[in-house]
């Protein structure tokens, strides 16, 4: 098997369920002790959250690819990102990247189109939701026509993630909050919702709302063992 290198951190939470993700997958797929090879480098969240906060995005890119490239240097066969909010920066973390990089939209967009679903429901950081470096791909790359929450939905569901599940609190409220949310989209017409921030997995999935749910935390994850061990072949 290949070795996977993980950003982490942003959050942790979620981080630790790529691990646990991740490693579940190999053992399904190979039996027995089996389990992934891992190099992960887990950041310390307020820093890139106070440079998402200040608008600073090439000095958060540029944190984040000196990271990969330390990933690399240790031994890594692939980078995988684990957040949706900062793909915002892929370009800077990829420019001098020898190994491949697994992007989160893409492996997300690539289930979406395979389900044949052409309008698809978002929810994100506020970052994810209005900003083109997600929703823009979506629809450019994709043909995909992508519905986002209105503003005040947004600010809860934004608020959620950086209040609540980041900071590993789970909240049946909040869930509540959120599966009116998505009917909400579905009501709209959205075929489907993506999760797209890796913490809502922690919030709701597939029981919390009537379309299915493209769940970016798991996608990554399979994407990132279906690179490993087809490297290995
Ligand atoms: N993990 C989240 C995401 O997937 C949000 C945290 C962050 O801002 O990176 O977007």
């Amino acid at each position: 098997m290949k070795w996977i290198g993980l950003i982490g951190g942003m959050s942790w939470e979620s981080s630790a369920e790529y691990y646990r993700v991740i490693n579940q997958l190999v053992r399904t797929a190979r039996g027995g002790l089996h389990s992934a090879p891992i190099i992960l480098a887990s950041v310390d969240f307020a820093e890139i959250e106070a440079y998402q906060h200040n608008g600073d995005w090439e000095q958060a890119g540029s944190a984040l690819a000196q990271i990969a490239q330390r990933l690399v240097a240790a031994g890594a066969d692939c980078v995988v990102l684990c957040t949706n909010t900062m793909h915002k920066v892929a370009a800077t973390i990829t420019v001098d990247l020898p190994v491949p990089f697994i992007h989160i939209a893409d492996a997300t967009a690539e289930r979406i189109v395979a389900a044949g679903i052409t309008t698809i429901g978002l929810l994100g950081t506020r970052y994810t939701m209005e900003q083109d470096f997600y929703k823009g791909r979506l629809e450019a790359n994709y043909g995909l026509t992508v519905l986002v929450p209105d503003e005040a939905e947004r600010a809860v569901v934004n608020q959620v993630i950086y209040d609540e599940l980041c900071m590993g609190n789970i909240d049946p409220t909040s869930r509540a909050r959120y599966q009116a949310i998505m009917a909400g989209l579905v009501a709209r017409g959205a075929q489907g919702i993506i999760l797209g921030c890796t913490e809502i997995t922690l919030l709701v999935g597939a029981a919390d709302v009537a379309v299915p749910v493209f769940d970016t935390t798991h996608i990554h994850a399979e994407a990132a063992v279906a690179y490993a061990l087809a490297a290995q072949a």
